[in-house]
């Protein structure tokens, strides 16, 4: 027969074992380093992507010439919307640009990933889908 008092020693470390393991089912907060491993090459891919695509359409944004030759008034009408719209692409992907270097300055400071209103961790699934986001879910929205 089992002695009584030897359910009683182990079944506390049994219900403390437990507690362990669901602990580390858990999502815990990640270090900074592991943050920066984890969203870094993405900024930095993202802002390569940016800067090339800045380049390939340099052309799009310059003065439209005004050619009476091979340029007639619709064509040139055309010119000019076709410029503004790629201004307008170009100022958007500068906002993005400034967003990456932010983020990336927050990296360094070791401020990345961290809601700047509350201080939480922003999530692996809002930073994985927006890796610029400052804010966690509960505070963007509110
Ligand atoms: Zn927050």
């Amino acid at each position: 027969m089992l002695p009584q008092r030897l359910h009683l020693w182990i079944n506390p470390g049994l219900a403390s074992r437990r507690a362990d393991c669901s602990a580390v089912a858990m999502e815990t907060d990640p270090t900074d380093d592991e943050l920066a491993a984890r969203y870094r090459p993405a900024l930095q891919a993202e802002r390569e992507a940016l800067a090339a695509a800045s380049d390939d359409t340099r052309a799009d944004r310059a003065p439209v010439t005004l050619d009476q030759q091979s340029v007639g008034r619709l064509s040139r009408m055309d010119a000019l919307q076709g410029q503004a719209m790629a201004r307008g692409l170009e100022a958007r992907r500068a906002g993005r640009m400034r967003a990456i270097a932010a983020a990336l300055t927050r990296m360094e400071d070791g401020e990345y990933g961290w809601c700047e209103e509350c201080g939480s961790f922003i999530g692996h699934g809002r930073l994985g889908s927006d890796p610029c986001a400052v804010r966690c879910v509960s505070c963007a929205s509110g």
